[in-house]
């Protein structure tokens, strides 16, 4: 098997994702290698985070096995690689919030969505926010429910199921963060269909998907501390990589080339993948 595996990695990936190598190994079947690559506004910066794919791979397999979910995994093969069904993906990335952060933020500021909140940086929403958005390689968009009907992605019938599903599953998932010290401000979840038309949750569930902030700091009104990428989204803003790169996309014009990170950002990104990790589990990595 061992040798298979090996083998099927001198191949060319089937996909390169932004962070996941993806081998197609036959019987319907796909190897995804966790790298530690990381992105961040869709951007694949040029530095990695050390043991990030790991952590990946194996928080991805925890969440996958206590959800009591319909999940694409069929088993995990090594720390960084898991084998999963091969599924006909729906193009719609299920967001939820539970906070008002992010680019929801930003959006209600410029008044492009109304939500009974008070416009404070970080407040909890009344209930959880199914806030789904496309899938694209560019840059991901807010989608509405009716947009996604009329692109025929789905019908009503199976939109309501993946919005009851993704809420769900976000409400399991904070339960779990909260027991573990943290807040689970949002995620983002992907769905497929398997050959019988079934919803099936896949891709990976790992801080690059959602956002986690120890309890003890939370302050409504100001950037939280976070257990995931975000200090690095905080550094590109401070960089004014973040202003380069929206000035760039609403022009048109080519990506600009990321910054390399400093090895303080990398080292402390990495801890806090791993305590993340360590916590949310109660495992040790
Ligand atoms: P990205 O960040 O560009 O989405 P990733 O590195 O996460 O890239 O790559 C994962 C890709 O694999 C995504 O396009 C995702 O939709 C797709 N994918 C996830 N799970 C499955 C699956 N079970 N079958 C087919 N494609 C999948």
């Amino acid at each position: 098997m061992k040798m298979e595996l090996e083998s099927e990695l001198d191949q060319t990936p089937f996909k390169r994702g932004k962070v996941k190598d993806i081998y197609d190994i036959g019987n319907g079947r796909l190897l995804f290698l966790f790298t530690d690559r990381v992105s961040a506004y869709d951007v694949v910066l040029p530095t990695t985070i050390p043991r990030k794919g790991e952590v990946l791979c194996k928080l991805a397999s925890f969440w996958f096995d206590h959800l009591n979910v319909a999940n694409h995994m069929v088993n995990v093969t090594g720390p960084n690689r898991m084998v999963v069904r091969n599924l006909k993906m729906i193009p719609v990335e299920c967001v939820v919030r539970g906070y008002l952060y992010g680019s929801l933020y930003e959006r209600l500021a410029k008044g492009e969505v109304r939500i009974p909140v008070e416009p404070v940086m970080a407040a909890k929403l009344p209930e959880p926010m199914f806030d789904p958005t496309t899938k694209s390689d560019v840059k991901d968009e807010p989608i509405t429910m009716n947009q996604i009907l009329d692109e025929g992605w789905l019908s009503r019938e199976q939109l309501g199921e993946l919005r009851v599903k993704s809420v769900s599953i976000y409400g399991k998932m904070s339960e779990r963060a909260e027991k573990a010290g943290f807040i689970l401000a949002d995620l983002k979840l992907e769905f497929g269909f398997d050959a019988r038309e079934n919803i099936v949750l896949a891709d990976s569930m790992g801080p690059d998907e959602f956002r986690l902030w120890p309890k003890d700091n939370y302050r409504p009104g100001r950037s939280q501390e976070s257990y995931d990428k975000q200090p690095i989204r905080d550094w590109l803003t401070k960089k004014g990589y973040k202003k380069q790169l929206d000035q760039a996309r609403s022009e048109g014009q080519p990506v600009p080339t990321p910054p390399q990170l400093p090895p303080e950002l990398v080292e402390e990104t990495s801890k806090r993948y791993i305590v993340a990790y360590e916590r949310l589990t109660g495992m040790k990595l």
